[in-house]
């Protein structure tokens, strides 16, 4: 079963459909920030001293960045150096420019 309500990560108190809590996230009059987001589920939220901590125990590791879904969400991580497992390759680019002609 999928609860398709789960709570705002600012205030447990909003209760908010699952396939709407990433706008909520960016609205919500909560909003704290010095919270950071995961960088492999952008709805774990979590004051960002714990993400690195989060990061290695995050349950949505395992389905980390399928090859046709770039980690868009990297440019919000605030904190210092999360450790990601893989590194980032070069962006795929279906025009990439040749240099050496
Ligand atoms: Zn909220
Ligand atoms: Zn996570």
């Amino acid at each position: 079963m999928d609860d398709p309500f789960i709570a705002c990560p600012y205030n447990k108190m909003h209760r908010i459909p699952r396939s709407r809590i990433q706008r909520h996230i960016v609205k919500c009059p909560d909003k704290r920030l010095d919270y950071s987001f995961c960088p492999y589920n952008a709805t774990h939220i979590m004051p960002a001293k714990d993400i690195i901590k989060h990061t290695e125990e995050c349950p949505s590791k395992v389905i980390v960045f399928p090859e046709d879904k770039p980690p868009v969400v990297k440019a919000a991580i605030a904190v210092p150096k999360p450790m990601l497992q893989r590194e980032y390759l070069p962006e795929t680019d279906p025009n990439h420019e040749i240099w050496d002609d």
